[in-house]
């Protein structure tokens, strides 16, 4: 949408006395440092700039203020201290028996009471959601589980479930929801001992009643590579080390899982953390419906997997002949076999094996993986087992926590999502992390500006403004039709070609070149290319992108999983489901690409999300240490840069980004409504006058009409003034 800023131009204004005096509005505002942690809203820091915003934050998180509201977002600093009363039940209920909560200081509760309301209006009801966001370890997990502690208190059922005292109160499911998600799906990463390798969207439905009814749960992209590769002082899962630290004596017999035992997928076992806490987890999972025997069956499996990471190939002898298998690693065929109930020879056969069927009479021919190739399988074999038991347990999850539409009336949906990811090396699962971002970014502008715009309507403001470039090129590079990275890499997959990634960044850069969001490193050896996103350049490699997109998945894997007796796998791995996915994968038109899934869930999202009135929350980490009262100026600008505040920031700078209140406004100016000035104040005036003009300076009024009229007056006397001088 075109957009000018609406007041005329003042010749008689250099761009210099204006930025002087801009300057000077900046100096002023920072030299009153006692005043700085006042400012609870960071859009009515005085001017907003990011030096501005970046002092008043600071000056709050060094008196224990994490919670600054920045118009329609709240900011959260990560204190990484427990803080006594910060979540208390009793400001839970301050909050939720406010009269107006968002009068209180800013926090989740404010929100989340406010959200709460919005649901139940009269006039106007309409589903809310929340959208908590930051960097890993800035808390958006925390925030969440927060969050839904406060639903659960304030919107709890007056009736446990059909009246039965058995059943545990759908509060308590949803809670428990968190600690088998987090146990399957957090791990200990580098950047926090707790985090989620998977985006997660959490619905709460309310009843007529305001109530807590039902819940629902989806997720997305699970970082199932994890299972079967960390990096350097990473781990796995957290449920692997729930079970080798804390099996009984009996199960230690049954899972096959002695004491001290080494397993390659289980690094940094010696660190204990919280996290490693098993009974917390299978009480939740008792909670939910998983009783006692499935719990013993999937634990079972996860333990066949450790077993499987254990097996090591060596090259043979005679390359005719499959990879060999050290004395030791028999042994660990045998107990993952025996685990996931897959005989041995079988299992090592779909490991080792190739089948191929070619030819017009279809011949059968084996061949011998190379070691590579063989690690490849074990790998998507433990993969692929992690994964479906992840959809699965989500599945339970839900089955548990879900109620029919006809018992709920509206919903609060909570989003905690993984934020813009820019490393050294980044790959497919970066492309698609920073695309869910680019998506929530625009959906996040267009509600800002809309926030604004009524804002200032309701102030009576003229408006037409604000030269704002929104990142819809940069989403038409990444997902739009009929040329885009998405369609360029699906393209590259249908063809079923062994993919070369030097071609494929020629093919990338003629078929995209007009947009200017694409480039690439030219000083890399590295096939990649750089796209340009709202919260900065990332360089993605293009070495195994196309593969990760296929994520091909061995029919031979396929095969021994189906015809496995573990029940368990049995239900992950029907045979008529994956026999007729095997048939699409057949069907090269079919194949259905990591992108695809990914940009058709993430569409899903949005719609609902669209349907929704949104709310937003950006955790901020105050240093990459994790270390609490730390606050580096240089790591939260840019993740303030990350989470759109600075464009948000921009955004109001291109507005009006002075805002004093009519009451301030008259005190500064009333003087030159009633009489005409010196010279010597006229210059001083004038050049307040420009900065206020210029910038554009509002004034919150209560009766617009009478107030501008006052306001008109003064800047009427001022350019009078002027011409007189
Ligand atoms: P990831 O993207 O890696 O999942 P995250 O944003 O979900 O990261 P959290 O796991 O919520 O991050 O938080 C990281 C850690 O920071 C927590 O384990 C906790 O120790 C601390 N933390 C977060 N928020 C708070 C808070 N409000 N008060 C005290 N500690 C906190
Ligand atoms: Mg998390």
């Amino acid at each position: 949408m075109p957009k000018q800023v609406n007041c005329q131009k003042e010749d008689s204004v250099t761009q210099n006395d204006m930025n002087e005096s801009f300057e000077e509005e900046v100096r002023a505002f920072l030299s009153d440092e006692e005043q700085l942690h006042l400012f609870d809203d960071l859009t009515k820091v005085n001017p907003v700039t990011t030096t501005t915003v970046l002092k008043c934050l600071q000056a709050r998180y060094t008196v224990n203020l994490f919670y600054t509201n920045a118009g329609c977002s709240l900011v959260a600093l990560n204190p990484f201290q427990p803080i006594s009363c910060l979540y208390s039940p009793e400001l839970m209920r301050e909050y939720h028996v406010a009269v107006r909560p968002q009068d209180l200081k800013p926090h989740i509760f404010a929100v989340a009471e406010q959200t709460y309301r919005n649901v139940q209006s009269q006039i106007n009801p309409i589903n809310q959601s929340i959208i908590v966001s930051g960097e890993s370890g800035a808390g958006k997990t925390w925030t969440s589980r927060c969050l839904m502690k406060f639903y659960a208190s304030v919107a709890a059922s007056a009736t446990s479930p059909k009246g039965n005292e058995a059943v545990e109160r759908i509060e308590k499911r949803v809670l428990d929801s968190n600690p088998i998600m987090e146990a399957f799906g957090n791990a200990c990463t580098l950047r926090n001992n707790n985090s989620s390798r998977f985006g997660k969207y959490i619905q709460l439905h309310l009843d007529r009643f305001h109530h807590l009814s039902s819940a629902s749960i989806q997720t997305f992209l699970l970082e199932k590579t994890r299972v079967a590769y960390q990096a350097p002082n990473e781990r796995n899962f957290h449920i692997f080390y729930q079970i080798t630290k804390g099996a009984t004596a009996e199960e230690r017999l049954a899972w096959n899982l002695p004491e001290g035992a080494h397993y390659r997928w289980l690094p940094n076992s010696e660190r204990n953390l919280e996290e490693d806490c098993f009974e917390v987890t299978r009480d939740a999972m008792f909670h939910l419906g998983i009783d006692h025997s499935t719990q013993n069956n999937i634990f079972k499996v996860l333990s066949g997997l450790l077993h499987l990471g254990n097996i090591q190939f060596s090259n043979p002898v005679d390359e005719s002949q499959p990879c060999e298998l050290e004395d030791k690693a028999k042994d660990f065929v045998k107990t993952a076999g025996d685990l996931l109930k897959i005989p041995v020879e079988e299992l090592l056969q779909s490991l080792r094996i190739r089948t191929i069927t070619a030819g017009k009479q279809q011949q059968v021919v084996k061949k011998p993986c190379s070691r590579t190739e063989c690690d490849t399988r074990r790998d998507c074999l433990a993969k692929v087992i992690y994964a479906k038991l992840f959809d699965w347990l989500v599945l339970v999850i839900n089955e548990s926590i879900y109620a029919d539409t006809s018992l709920w009336t509206s919903f609060i949906g909570l989003l905690d999502v993984y934020g813009f990811e820019a490393f050294p090396e980044n790959n497919l699962e970066q492309l698609c992390i920073n695309y869910a971002n680019e998506k929530l970014q625009q959906h996040f502008v267009a509600h800002y500006l809309k926030a604004q715009q009524e804002e200032y309507a309701s102030e009576g403001l003229q408006w037409s403004f604000i030269n704002y470039q929104d990142n819809q090129s940069c989403l038409d590079l990444i997902e739009g039709n009929p040329l885009s990275i998405f369609s360029l890499l699906n393209e590259e997959c249908r063809l079923n070609r062994s993919s070369n990634p030097d071609l494929f960044q020629t093919r990338i850069e003629k078929a995209l070149s007009d947009n200017q969001c694409l480039s690439r490193d030219k000083f890399s050896k590295k096939p990649n290319f750089i796209i340009s996103h709202y919260a900065g350049k990332v360089c993605y490699q293009l070495a195994a992108m196309v593969e990760k997109n296929k994520d091909p998945i061995p029919p031979e894997l396929v095969h021994v999983l189906q015809n496995s007796k573990d029940t368990l796998l049995q239900k992950l791995f029907p045979i008529a489901e994956t026999n007729q996915n095997n048939t699409k994968t057949q069907n090269r038109a079919a194949v259905v690409t990591v992108v695809s899934k990914f940009k058709s869930s993430l569409e899903n999202l949005m719609q609902i999300l669209n349907s929704t009135e949104p709310h937003y929350i950006r955790c901020i980490k105050p240093n990459a240490d994790c270390q609490a009262m730390t606050f580096r100026k240089e790591e939260v600008l840019s993740q303030l840069q990350a989470c759109g505040i600075v464009e948000a920031i921009t955004i109001s700078a291109a507005g009006f980004p002075i805002r004093i209140s009519f009451q301030s406004f008259t005190d500064r100016y009333e003087i030159l409504r009633k009489s005409r000035r010196s010279s010597k104040n006229n210059a001083c005036d004038k050049s307040n006058y420009h900065t206020a003009k210029k910038k554009g300076e509002t004034a919150a009024v209560d009766d617009n009409k009478a107030s501008h009229s006052v306001i008109a007056e003064i800047l009427q006397n001022v350019v009078t003034g002027q011409s007189a001088a």
